[in-house]
């Protein structure tokens, strides 16, 4: 079975919040104070994750990424990626970390075949980095990275990129693409930030991010995208990674959209920019059969916005853009 959507888009990528719990306070993501982190009954508990993992990829889901919060703020992170990577449906198994607590897990990772990593990084200054998220950790972020590319894994970075914050590090770090073989990913600033402080344009659009590297690198062209992919892909002469810039606020990508995600609420969204759509927690914890689990998330799936302006124009106007990253997951 191959769970799709009526625009004939395929379900194939979950986007797995295994906590809402961090150890940064990224100002795009979350504010610093006043955080009321869930109660762990609150959460999804590994087994219900694993259950739905098994649902989903008997419907055709064979790509989970896991997120947060941070992932690995969660107490036996390893020991539940060990068992959802025994799900012979998924070919692909990949997480989503800021780097502060990774490093230690890395062989285990390595181990679960788990074998690309997206590391969040804004910032390559120390000062600003510490600004952007609130803490002081770059010098474990860093460690994390270069035991990353020394244990061979594929690694992608994240960057927000933010008017006034960090715009002028576009080209230092589009320079970890010449120094080291990653993907150095531009992402435009979302208004989820869990304040009610939710910007409706923003200057650093994917236009004006690949304008800014172009000065950089007059040469930077195209390179061939994934259908799938949210990101378009570029290198430049001397590249021996590559530059992705993924127009999130802008959504530009919405048409082959592949992707759902749990929250670490558990609930199921099927646009990023959408309300949740079904509550995963309730149904586990009332006792639904699988069947009618998966009726559910066929159904909520054929109701599926075309693209995230619509999916933001249909939510509950009590429930305005602005929640955080971090209960969604990114
Ligand atoms: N804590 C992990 C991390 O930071 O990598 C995983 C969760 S975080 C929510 C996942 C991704 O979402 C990060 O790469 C982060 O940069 C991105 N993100 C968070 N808030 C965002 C926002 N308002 N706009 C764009 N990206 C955002
Ligand atoms: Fe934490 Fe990631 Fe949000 Fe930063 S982006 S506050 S690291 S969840």
């Amino acid at each position: 079975m191959q769970l799709q959507d009526k625009f004939q888009r395929s379900i194939k990528y979950l986007r797995l919040s295994v906590t809402d719990r961090c150890n940064l306070r990224c100002f795009y993501c979350m504010p610093d104070k006043g955080i009321r982190f869930l109660p762990k009954e609150q959460l999804l508990s590994y087994e219900e994750m694993l259950r739905l993992s098994d649902l989903l990829t008997s419907m055709g889901v064979d790509k989970i990424r896991i997120t947060g919060g941070e992932p690995f703020v969660r107490k036996d992170l390893i020991d539940f990626l060990e068992k959802l990577s025994l799900n012979s449906q998924l070919n692909k198994l990949s997480i989503t970390t800021n780097g502060i607590l990774t490093k230690p897990f890395l062989p285990h990772l390595k181990a679960l075949g788990i074998n690309q990593i997206n590391l969040s990084l804004d910032s390559l200054n120390e000062a600003n980095f510490n600004k952007i998220s609130r803490r002081e950790e770059f010098s474990n972020v860093m460690n994390t990275f270069h035991q990353m590319l020394a244990d061979g894994f594929r690694v992608k970075i994240n960057a927000v990129i933010m008017e006034g914050i960090n715009d002028h590090e576009i080209g230092d770090l589009a320079e970890l693409a010449v120094k080291y073989p990653v993907s150095v990913r531009f992402i435009e600033e979302m208004p989820f930030n869990g304040s009610t402080n939710n910007h409706t344009t923003i200057k650093w659009d994917h236009l004006k991010i690949l304008k800014e590297l172009k000065i950089k690198y007059p040469d930077i062209h195209k390179t061939p995208t994934p259908g799938n992919s949210t990101s378009e892909n570029f290198t430049f002469q001397g590249a021996i990674g590559d530059i992705g810039i993924i127009a999130a606020f802008s959504r530009t990508f919405c048409g082959s959209c592949d992707r759902i995600r749990i929250t670490s609420t558990g609930e199921m969204r099927t646009c990023l920019y959408g309300h949740n759509v079904l509550n995963f927690k309730q149904l586990l914890r009332e006792g639904h059969s699988d069947a009618s689990i998966i009726s559910k998330i066929i159904d909520a799936v054929q109701k599926r916005s075309k693209d995230g302006f619509e999916a933001e124009k249909l939510r509950d106007k009590t429930n305005p853009i602005g929640e955080s990253m971090s209960l969604i997951g990114g």
